[in-house]
Order: C-alpha cells, then structure tokens, then sequence
C-alpha cells in the first residue's frame, strides 16, 4: 500500500496537471487533507510530508486530535468542514481557523457570541446546497446572497467564501459551475469544493479549496 507520503504527492501532481489543463496557477488551490476517524499518528505523516492544511468534521474529534500537533508545526491550519452544532459553535471557533459548514441563521449568531468571547475569528465559509437536496444541509442557492448579507451586517462575521457537497448521483461539474458564478456574483473568493473522486473538475470550475480524504489517507473506518 502506498504510504500517506507517496498519496500525497500524487494528489500535488494531480493538482498541478488539473492547474495546467485550466491554465491556473497551482498556488492558486489549496488541498485541504481530510482526516477524519483517521489517528493523530497519519495526520503527523502528512504533516512531515509537508502538508499545512487539514479539514475534519467533528469538533469533539478535531479537539482531540490537533491541539497537541499544533506546537511543532506553526502552518498547521484546520477545517471544520462538517455539520456544527450550536452548543460545538465556541469549541470551534477555539480550535479552527476555517469554519466551512456556516448553514442557518442560529449558527451564525452562535459563531458571532463564541468569537466576542473567545477573541478569535476563523474564516466562514457558507456551505450552500448546491442540488436543493432535501436530506442535505446549505442554504438554498437563490437565499446565499440574504444570507452572507445578513451573516456580515447582523452578526460582523468574516465570511470568505462559499462551499458544496454536490448530490453523490449527479455529474459534479455543473454544480461546481453554478458554485463558481454565486461566488462570482457576491464577490466572494474562497471556493471549497470537490474531494477524492471528483477534485479536477472542482479545479476546472474554480475551486481554490479541495477537500480530498480517501485518496490521502485511505478508507475510513468510523
Ligand atoms: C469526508 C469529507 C470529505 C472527503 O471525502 P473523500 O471522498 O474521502 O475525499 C470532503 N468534504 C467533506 C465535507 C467531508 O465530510
């Protein structure tokens, strides 16, 4: 089996030849490295291996895992990528930098409490049900522009950007279209999109944040 070290790199390579195909500027994405229900111990192979930014999506796990990696490596960023609680919203705001899944109103004036008291602003992002998928979490695609208004001029939140999990079914690629154009729209410019089977696309659409698990650290076992 090929080591967290050996996925890594090939993922880098995939990214910069989906960079090249677009004429986009590999620096331009970040790859965010998806460690959930993985150890503490495959975390710090990616983080020798050279990789900064991590995304997990449960606050309780997150907490458990990073603050103790923290101390040696200083780029260390993490993603909360999953479904927040508002009773998780402080613990998250204490131990992320990017917040991705901002979803509904409660949460964000939630965030805007934690982050007075705990004197620290991870970066929002806006998780948008891009397929109006009934089961799935997001704010509606035509309600995105009310909301962020609303998240910034009620709350003060520093939302950067917008992000999806397109409907497993469907082709990925024109969602990540319509992702690309609501946040050209409203001048937004983090776009967290696409993971293990379908980040090339989310690059040819414009995403400057993937989000790739399975194919760094291998299956999961929750
Ligand atoms: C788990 C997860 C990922 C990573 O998915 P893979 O298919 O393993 O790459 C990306 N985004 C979110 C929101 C996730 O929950």
């Amino acid at each position: 089996m090929p080591s967290i070290a050996e996925n890594l790199q090939r993922i880098r390579e995939r990214i910069a030849d989906a960079c090249a195909r677009a004429g986009r500027d590999p620096a331009s994405v970040t790859l965010v490295a998806v460690s959930k229900f993985h150890p503490a111990e495959s975390v710090r192979e990616a983080l020798v291996a050279g990789q900064a930014s991590f995304g997990e999506n449960r606050v309780q796990e997150a907490a458990a895992k990073f603050p103790p990696l923290r101390a040696g490596h200083p780029a260390l960023r993490l993603h909360i990528i999953g479904a927040l609680q508002t009773n998780k919203a402080r613990d998250a705001v204490r131990i992320a930098d990017v917040i991705e899944s901002l979803d509904r109103p409660k949460l964000a004036a939630a965030l805007a409490e934690a982050m007075a008291k705990e004197g620290r602003r991870p970066q929002l992002l806006v998780q948008v049900n891009i397929g109006r998928e009934p089961q799935k979490a997001g704010i509606d695609p035509d309600a995105v522009a009310d909301f962020v208004a609303e998240c910034r001029e009620a709350h003060g939140l520093p939302v950067a950007g917008l992000m999806c999990i397109p409907p497993a079914e469907d082709d990925p690629a024109p969602h990540f279209d319509r992702m690309a154009a609501l946040a050209a729209r409203l001048g937004l410019h983090t776009l967290s999109m696409g993971m293990s089977g379908d980040f090339e696309a989310a690059i040819a659409a414009g995403a400057t944040h993937v989000r790739v698990g399975t194919a760094i650290f291998g299956e999961r076992h929750p």
